[in-house]
């Protein structure tokens, strides 16, 4: 079995106890589907045709899709998704979403609580790019100036500020990946600075900006601090960070907000980020009637703090449900199955500094590894990167690339020729648990491709590959 259907006649089951809660209302015997069959027939004829549509997608769901951050949600997730789009839910407004709404309160609580804030404003949002919109829309309002931040910061903090209308002033990044901590300080000297934002899990390499140096430079220079934790934030309930990243997230309660994506790391269909303030009071800024009512977060309309309107209550409903099943507490099954992901990232990034046919990058923080063929030049270790991406792909391996800043990269490998400014390498997302099982057979895979194309056979065996083995 490669999709989980096990799960389906749950969500019958589950329905049926929904539907029950309806039971005072007349009955409505012509639904689609219920009525003669034909419907359902041409439901079902339309559904075929979208699964054979579907088919052309790569195996997300599977251990040898190793490549960008995608899984499938839970099935717990899925299930209770689904669930709630038989009543469509919006939790714009607690007309459009009673039940959910009270589901989201608590689900966004329980993410405040995994960063030590009792107190807390926040709500879910379409995903990452969204909740970082609102956290830097805040922050702009609220401490006037440059927004900056590292250079391997997501390109959305530099578009948005674009979009805000304020400037945007990218700091460059240390040989770990993560903001350099001398040029901030120079950024914040040199003065006009209203937000620093940190990255705690840089999407290019999982690298996590040092906080508690950060929150020294706040204390001294005074600025608006927000996290970038869309891919990262769960990584706080793993067991085994290296100290220094341990020590960022012992300090994220200090900041001023923070985003936290739970359709990355959380187990959830697209479509579910969060915003997370420390300081209820920011809910001012959402309320343009009232721009001095103080704020907590019990007393909140959701509607009422956010800057999208409609939302999906199925989002909300989903991660609640995921929280009821696995509760995001260290310890737990949740967090083995981030750790789990780091150990294969360790193992895999530990393969490629004892083979010589390979340049490993820095160690990998979270479960996120860089490195890439060995070759004389930049831009051969670049084009190497490409192919083994593109062989790996043919076989049913489906990796990643990256293209790094050369100033990144060249410190591991000083004895290439740096012929480029940048560098592209593979990268690879091991995101689910299960990739701890299987990082020997995508090691293999990856040196079978390298040692094949040394000896120059690879070519032939190209002709001979079948393109999909579905
Ligand atoms: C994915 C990601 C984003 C963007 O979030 P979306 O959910 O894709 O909109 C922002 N920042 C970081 C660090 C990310 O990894």
């Amino acid at each position: 079995m490669r999709l989980d259907t096990e799960t389906l006649p749950l969500l019958r089951e589950a329905l049926e106890r929904l539907e029950r809660g309806f039971d005072d209302l007349p009955d409505l015997p012509d639904l689609p589907g219920n009525s003669d069959g034909t419907d359902t027939e041409a439901i079902r004829r339309v559904l075929l045709e979208t699964a054979d549509r579907l088919r052309d997608n790569y195996p997300y769901f599977h251990p040898l899709y190793a490549g960008q951050m995608l899984k499938p949600p839970h099935p717990v997730a899925r299930l209770a998704y689904a669930l709630a789009m038989w009543i469509n839910p919006n939790n714009h407004a607690l007309d459009g979403g009673r039940a959910s709404s009270a589901m989201e309160k608590e689900a966004v609580a329980e993410l405040a609580t995994l960063f030590g804030w009792k107190e807390h404003l926040g709500h879910l949002t379409g995903g990452g790019t969204m909740a970082n919109f609102e956290a830097l829309w805040a922050a702009s309002r609220l401490s006037p100036g440059a927004i900056v931040a590292s250079e391997t910061a997501h390109y959305t903090h530099t578009r948005l500020s674009e979009v805000l209308g304020v400037e945007f002033r990218a700091i460059p990044a240390d040989d770990l990946g993560r903001m350099d901590m001398n040029a901030l300080e120079s950024a914040l000297a040199a003065g006009g600075v209203g937000t620093v934002v940190a990255t705690l899990g840089t999407t290019l390499s999982g690298s996590v900006d040092p906080l508690p140096a950060i929150l020294k430079l706040k204390e001294r220079y005074g600025f608006r601090l927000h996290l970038d934790m869309a891919y990262g934030g769960y990584f706080t309930l793993a067991s085994d960070l290296a100290p220094e990243t341990r020590a960022a997230y012992d300090r994220v309660a200090e900041a001023d907000s923070l985003v936290i994506d739970p359709h990355k790391h959380g187990l959830q269909p697209y479509g579910c980020g969060c915003i997370l303030y420390r300081d209820p009071a920011v809910g001012a800024l959402y309320r343009h009637d009232s721009p001095n009512t103080y704020f907590t977060s019990t007393e909140l309309h959701l509607g009422e703090i956010s800057l999208e309107c409609s939302r999906p209550g199925a989002s909300a409903v989903a991660l609640w449900a995921t929280h009821r099943l696995l509760p995001p507490r260290p310890g737990g099954e949740f967090a083995a199955g981030l750790d789990r992901g780091m150990r294969a990232a360790r193992d895999l990034h530990a393969r490629a500094v004892a083979d010589d046919r390979f340049l490993a990058g820095f160690h990998p923080e979270l479960d996120i590894v860089v490195f890439a063929p060995r070759a004389g030049s930049a831009s051969a270790v670049s084009a190497a990167s490409r192919r083994v991406f593109e062989e790996a792909g043919r076989r049913r391996l489906h990796l990643a690339v990256a293209v790094v800043p050369a100033a990144i990269m060249r410190p591991h490998w000083p004895d290439l020729d740096w012929d480029s400014d940048q560098v592209t390498c593979l990268r690879s997302v091991l995101m689910k648990p299960e990739h701890e099982d299987w990082v020997d057979r995508i090691w293999n895979m990856i040196t079978a491709i390298v040692s094949e194309s040394e000896s120059g056979t690879e070519s032939e065996t190209k002709s001979e590959m079948p393109h999909e083995s579905a």
